[in-house]
């Protein structure tokens, strides 16, 4: 009998099965596809390899000349990029089989069925796998539902990286993040892309002012954006779609090779799971420590229905494994970073503007535009944000949107685990010069004036 079986080897699965292995307890986990989950096979490490090419791309094209670096004939070659993702993909399988075996981990190849409190059975092998713990790993595939669900070749995120060629125009539902993100590559890649996104404004999670930056970023790309728009019908034709929606200045057609859903995913939750009385609503129901109402059960990650992000999940991982092994710990999720790959990026963590009542708390902005380092960037567009508790003085809000914002998001994550107060930031020593320094102008700002503003 095992200690743990862990189900699922993606960001969550992988992480938990090894803190257990770590903390001394004999691990096995099982997986019915690839190792590494949607993260690693159809989610963040092939969209970044993919925006990473095109990234360059984009910085040549757009500074190549205004900073004295000639390219000639500049063009790319995309079965070279999708190579490139192939390549991370594979190297990322092979370093968490890697770790796996490092660790001592047996792995079982099969779709896992929880067949008691205490068993999991591999129907495809016939092995029946006994362990005193279970931690549920299994994620969560992406939403779909009529008219999209009843057509053949409307694209999902598990359908986009095993395209072989470019589609010459893109519909996008949802202008969440993977829209984003995707709208980010296509358009860089000179795809004509289309976004319809049913909230007021794309990225609704975030602040108007933020996704003010990516929509003109968008735009700029060529990218069209419908908000609060909503698709009616979608019709196969010949080659192609035909996308029929309603916006705010009446009903459009639009014509385009292919149609990308990306509204949202869903907990992937099995028979077995109902079957053996775990208690589900959006996703499996867990305490902080984890534990589902079974208590030698445990949940993590996109199969909980609640925050669904690769970082999160393997923290939640780790919360499994310790209390399996009697270390009481619990999820604490004040300071969950944000991430969005978009052309700036973003970083947020906390509060956002729109969520907090205005009189309570003090709110200081500075504008990329005013930071050195960027002006040297030939970048403009962006600005840092922070929200600060008027009573007690602590950062509970913060926002970058600018080149590398994704890193600098730490400052703030640092900040709001911490309970940081506004004064401590400002007194820590930010280097010169730096985007950071942005981050800097937003903290004086919001004690009342900023030395460079
Ligand atoms: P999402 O929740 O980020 O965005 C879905 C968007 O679709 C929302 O803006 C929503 O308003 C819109 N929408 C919903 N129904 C619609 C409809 N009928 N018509 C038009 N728009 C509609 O979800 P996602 O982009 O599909 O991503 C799925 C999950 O994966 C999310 O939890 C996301 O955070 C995660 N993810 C994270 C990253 C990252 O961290 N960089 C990258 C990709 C995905």
């Amino acid at each position: 009998m095992y200690d743990v079986v862990v189900i699922g080897s993606g960001p969550g699965g992988y992480v938990s099965a090894i803190k257990s292995a770590q903390l001394g307890k004999s691990v096995a986990i099982v997986e019915k596809g690839d190792l590494g989950g949607t993260c690693t096979n159809r989610g963040c490490i092939p969209t970044k390899a993919l925006l990473a090419a095109t990234h360059l791309f984009e910085e040549v094209k757009t500074k190549g000349a205004r900073l004295g670096v000639k390219v000639e004939g500049l063009s790319y070659d995309i079965d070279k990029i999708f190579r490139h993702m192939i390549t991370n993909i594979n190297m990322s399988k092979k370093g968490i089989d890697y770790l796996l075996k490092k660790n001592k981990i047996t792995l079982y190849k099969g779709k896992a069925v929880i067949t008691s409190r205490n068993t999991v059975e591999v129907p495809e092998s016939k092995e029946k796998i006994e362990a005193k713990n279970i931690v549920i790993a299994t994620g969560s595939y992406p939403s779909l539902f009529p008219p999209f669900s009843e057509i053949d070749g409307i694209w999902t995120s598990d359908d986009v990286f095993a395209m072989k060629e470019l589609p010459k125009s893109l519909l996008i539902v949802g202008g969440g993040v993977i829209g984003c993100e995707m709208a980010t590559f296509f358009g860089r890649m000179g795809v004509e892309v289309h976004i319809f996104e049913i909230m007021e404004h794309i990225l609704p999670t975030e602040d108007a002012d933020t996704a003010e930056i990516i929509r003109k970023s968008l735009k700029k790309m060529g990218v069209k954006i419908y908000e609060s728009s909503k698709v009616k019908d979608v019709k196969r034709e010949e080659s192609g779609f035909l996308v029929i929606s309603e916006t705010p200045s009446g009903d459009i057609e639009v014509k385009v090779d292919k149609v990308l859903v990306s509204v949202g995913r869903r907990a992937n939750i099995g028979d077995d799971v109902k079957a053996l009385g775990i208690e589900v609503e959006k996703g499996i129901v867990t305490d902080k420590h984890m534990r589902t109402n079974i208590p030698n059960i445990f949940a993590i990650g996109d199969v909980r229905g609640a925050i669904m992000l690769a970082h999160t999940a393997m923290y939640e991982g780790i919360v499994a494994a310790e209390n399996i092994a009697g270390i009481d710990t619990e999820m604490d999720y004040r300071a969950v970073p944000s991430v969005v790959f978009t052309s700036p990026e973003i970083g947020s963590v906390g509060v956002r503007e729109k969520d907090i009542e205005k009189g309570k708390v003090k709110v200081g902005k500075f504008p990329l535009m005013a930071n050195g380092k960027a002006r040297v960037l030939l970048e403009r567009e962006g600005f840092a944000k922070v929200i600060v508790d008027k009573d007690t003085e602590e950062v509970i809000g913060f926002t970058v949107v600018g080149p590398n914002a994704t890193e600098m998001v730490m400052e703030g994550v640092v900040a709001i685990q911490n309970r940081l107060k506004l004064e401590q930031l400002i007194r820590s020593i930010h280097p010169h010069p730096t985007l950071s320094e942005m981050v800097l102008g937003a903290l004086e700002m919001a004690e009342g004036s900023a030395i460079h503003m």
